[in-house]
């Protein structure tokens, strides 16, 4: 997987694929090829001077104009022998046989040039066989002439444009040898096998030509011809050759370039493979760098090399084939830019960071959890700020977010969205984990000027198997669910088609469990830490049910709202709770009663008429009454909660916030809410002893709730020693199961009972 991975990346395909290329038959010749030519334009020299070609023009003398009369031919040779040449070829096609005068002229004329003089015979077609290279026919020019003066062969191998490639230095015909004309000329011999390439940086133009009329008219400078090579050419329409960097040309053009090849000391053709190599090393150090500047200076080189190296390489016999290099950076450019292309679209624009889009594409790692947190308000905030900091906010929240949980990549999807993934820990350590992570955002953001309290939910998706983006949204979704119903985490199962039943039933089943008794309260003492009495309890709903066994409030008030029978088992658990209160008052004590008030009834209309109505009726002392409040977050009407809140508060009602820390409910939130008491969340408390950051928290959120006038609860208290700090934090009221576990109210009774006589100083 990983190797797969690797071999996909942008890096390495573009080492692979010329490689590979380049390996299976030359597929990059052509661009090669291209690259030749164009590169051959430039830092071209002249040809060798030693050589001087006589052309005859076509029609001098011949109406038809496609061979030379011999008694033309013979004049210029012999006018080319006065200047006294050091050899003469003649590429001449001539009309022997057809005027004796002429024929003689020219066969003295040549008579008196030998040795020095050779004829050219022309061949397009190469073959290669068992015994060399090979002419499959070859006309020798004077068949007449030719046993007594010697033949050479001007044929060249050309690529599919047409363009010459190579000679060899001797042709293998009918069991004779000839030498090649440009090997000749250069007076080298290299055997039958060998070929070679004629010099693309020679100029053909330099080539010194003059004019057969010319040098009869005597209009040539004399002496031009003195120990020179003499190659006297007819003009006729002999075939164009290719020849990279100067065009179409005649193939003695070539003949020299072959030559001037032959003179050099070097000539060197480096395959692809080499540069590419190079050049994806100068990819390759700019990929891995870390700093921009130098990922580009990196890069630039690469692509400067492709062109550069082979072109100043050229001039000192090096040939380089570009298309391996040349390859392998369109090949990692255009990666990059489809990489990029992709990148754009699943990143948020605002924040820089990936969106879900993102998170979804590729399957997610096996053993993870999909988490989507959404940020309470978000519209809201995002009204407020200036449209440059949304980004900020962003950054901000998934920096939280980041730091929380130890993962480098959120993703930021719209409408407040953060997902990322994590190890699937048991269910009950992973929410516990995430309600850990809540507690980071009871600090306010401060985005430039504005700070916000805000608070966050998440939803949670462990159904591994499925695909990455039915996940990502079943972690939306339920995150969703969790913003709207105020809970903190919610879990998507993919058995929730079961659990909807067990929803439709739900409405049945709790007024069947408040009748027979499946569900009831327990009692959870609560301890002044001044005295070390017991001063109150908090009733917390239990539920046994007859099938699913025992169920933690937890799971089954949420079930309650969701099925809107939470107002139903609110006013239950109240009238419950005070008539636990009454008993256990019966005698004279002043214990508090604490009930947890569901977010859901925080603003409705009818809570105040209903609390009143109760208090009245059962004749109770509503200072004996505390009303728990969490996640006023999920509040839909916030105006109307903190109505609420204050008119219970003059009725009597003491209020307390719950999880204090967690939630909404941060500090900035105190102000503008009536509150007698403030709850310390028990992941605070347990934590206490271990962690310098939530020690501080505790006494801090001590002394500033002091100072507005505040009673403190710490809940959640396990052990003596957690216990004995919060007594020297300060802290009032100490609830936990070092001091009591929650219990039947039979039990508390009890427990209230041997309180009364102070025999446990808990001091
Ligand atoms: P809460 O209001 O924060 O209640 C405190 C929870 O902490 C209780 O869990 C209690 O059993 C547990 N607890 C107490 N001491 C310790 C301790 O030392 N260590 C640990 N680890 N836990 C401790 P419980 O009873 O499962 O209740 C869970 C939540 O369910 C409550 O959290 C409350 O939000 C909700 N709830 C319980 N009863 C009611 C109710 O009657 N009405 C409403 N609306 N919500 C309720
Ligand atoms: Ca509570
Ligand atoms: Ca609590």
């Amino acid at each position: 997987m990983v190797m797969l991975k690797t071999l996909r990346s942008p890096l390495y395909l573009a080492l692979l694929i010329p490689a590979l290329l380049a390996l299976a038959g030359n597929w990059l010749i052509p661009v090669d090829h291209m690259f030749l030519n164009i590169r051959s334009k430039y830092g071209k020299h002249e040809a060798p001077q030693s050589i001087v070609v006589v052309t005859i023009d076509g029609n001098q003398n011949d109406p038809d104009g496609s061979v030379v009369t011999t008694r033309n031919l013979a004049r210029i040779l012999d006018d080319v022998r006065r200047q006294v040449p050091y050899r003469v070829f003649i590429d001449a096609p001539v009309n022997y046989g057809q005027d004796k005068t002429g024929d003689s002229a020219l066969v003295e004329a040549i008579n008196s040039l030998k040795p020095d003089v050779s004829f050219i015979a022309r061949n397009s077609e190469i073959m290669r066989d068992s015994e060399g290279l090979n002419v499959e026919k070859l006309q020798l020019p004077i068949p007449e002439l030719s046993k007594s003066v010697p033949v050479v062969i001007s044929s060249w191998s050309s690529n599919f444009v047409n363009f010459a490639t190579s000679t060899p230095y001797n042709f293998r015909i009918n069991g004779h040898t000839y030498q090649s004309l440009a090997s000749a000329l250069a007076e080298v011999d290299g055997g039958l096998q060998k070929t070679f390439r004629p010099d693309y940086l020679l100029d053909p133009d330099s080539i010194i030509k003059i004019r057969a009329s010319a040098l009869q008219s005597g209009r040539v400078t004399p002496g031009l011809l003195s120990g020179r090579t003499v190659i006297v050419a007819f003009e006729g329409p002999t075939p164009q050759l290719g020849f990279y960097g100067s065009a179409r040309r005649h193939p003695l053009d070539l003949d020299i370039a072959g030559a001037s090849a032959l003179t050099k000391t070097f000539a060197f053709w480096v395959e692809e493979l080499p540069l590419l190599l190079v050049v994806w090393l100068l990819v390759r150090f700019g990929s891995l760098s870390e700093r921009r500047r130098s990922k580009t200076l990196w890069h630039a080189s690469a692509v400067l090399c492709v062109f550069a190296i082979p072109t100043f390489a050229q001039p000192f016999g090096f040939y380089i084939h570009v298309s391996g290099g040349l390859a392998c950076v369109t090949i990692y450019g255009f990666a990059r830019l489809w990489h990029y292309r992709t990148r754009r679209i699943q990143l948020t624009s605002a924040s820089g960071l990936p969106n879900l889009l993102a998170l979804s594409a590729s399957p997610l790692p096996v053993g993870q959890d999909v988490i989507v947190a959404v940020i309470a308000r978000d519209e809201e905030i995002l009204a407020t700020l200036p449209k440059e900091l949304h980004g900020e906010c962003a950054l901000q929240i998934a920096r939280r977010l980041g730091i929380g949980s130890g993962i480098t990549t959120i993703y930021n999807g719209e409408g407040g969205h953060f997902a990322w993934t994590e190890e699937a820990r048991p269910l009950e350590m992973q929410i516990d984990h995430l309600e850990g992570l809540r507690a980071l955002f009871s600090v306010p953001l401060e985005i430039g000027p504005h700070t916000f309290d805000t608070n966050i939910h998440f939803g949670l998706d462990r159904n591994e198997g499925l695909d990455s983006v039915t996940r990502v949204n079943s972690a939306v979704a339920s995150a969703n669910d969790a913003l709207a119903s105020g809970r903190a985490v919610e879990l998507f199962e993919a058995d929730r088609l079961a659990e909807a039943t067990w929803e439709l039933s739900l409405h049945a089943s709790i007024d069947e469990g408040l009748r027979n008794g499946q569900i009831w309260l327990a009692y959870q003492g609560q301890w002044d830490t001044r005295t070390g009495e017991l001063c109150g309890a908090e009733a917390l709903i239990r539920w046994n049910h007859p099938t699913r066994g025992p169920i933690p409030p937890d799971a089954f008030i949420l079930q309650a709202e969701r099925a809107g029978r939470i107002e139903a088992l609110t006013y239950w658990t109240i009238e419950e709770a005070i008539t636990a209160a009454l008993a256990l008052n019966a005698n004279g004590q002043r214990l508090q009663m604490s009930v947890n008030l569901s977010a859901q009834m925080v603003d409705q209309p009818g809570l105040v008429p209903g609390l009143a109505e109760i208090v009245k009726r059962r004749g109770i002392d509503p200072a004996l009454l505390t009303i728990e409040i969490t996640e006023t977050s999920s509040v839909r009407n916030r105006p109307a909660a903190v109505s609420n809140l204050t008119s219970l508060r003059s009725l009597g009602f003491r209020l307390s916030i719950d999880d204090f820390g967690t939630g909404e409910a941060s500090l900035a939130y105190l102000a503008d809410l009536p509150s007698d008491e403030l709850k310390l969340d028990r992941r605070f408390i347990s934590r206490i002893l271990t962690h310098e950051r939530e020690l501080r928290i505790v006494q801090s959120t001590i002394e500033l709730a002091h100072a507005l006038g505040q009673v403190v609860v710490a809940e959640g208290i396990e052990d003596e020693a957690t216990w004995r700090k919060l007594i020297q934090l300060g802290c009032d009221i100490g609830q936990g199961y070092h001091l009591a576990r929650p219990l039947a109210f039979s039990e508390f009774e009890k427990l209230s009972n041997r309180m009364r006589l102070p025999l446990v100083n808990k001091r």
